[in-house]
């Protein structure tokens, strides 16, 4: 989709640190990390919020999610905890509208930026 951030993301015309990618989903590291590691997992179809998604691209994105967290795991091993967080429209504080699922690593109280 034009003008899209994500779509740009996924194109390769706008630079990301990738973490995991195949035919269905892309996965990177959030521009403003909440905490190290902070992955957002897209799928490459354009939806906009979990309204669009259909049975399909709900299983192929989620079934996705723990082989990504595991990864994230294994390259912070003192990782102590993952907040998998979902926004949808502007109220809930959604702000890039091609959906996107949040992966928050937890540390220690110390190591968190928030
Ligand atoms: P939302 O608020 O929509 O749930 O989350 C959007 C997320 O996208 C935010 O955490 C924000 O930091 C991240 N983000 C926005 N623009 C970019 C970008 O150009 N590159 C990357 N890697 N992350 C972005
Ligand atoms: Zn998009």
């Amino acid at each position: 989709m034009e003008n899209c951030i994500f779509c740009k993301i996924i194109n390769q015309e706008i630079p990301s640190y990738k973490v995991y990618e195949d035919d269905k989903i892309y996965a990177f590291l959030d521009i403003s990390q909440v905490t190290k590691g902070h992955t957002l997992v897209v799928p490459k179809q354009h939806v906009a919020d979990i309204f669009e998604y259909d049975d399909d691209l709900a299983s192929e994105v989620f079934a996705r999610i723990p082989k990504i967290a595991r990864a994230i795991e294994k390259a912070f091993p003192e990782m102590q905890g993952l907040n998998i967080m979902n926004n949808n429209k502007e109220l809930a504080y959604q702000s890039v509208f091609h959906s996107h699922i949040h992966l928050i690593p937890r540390y220690s109280k110390e190591d968190d930026f928030s």
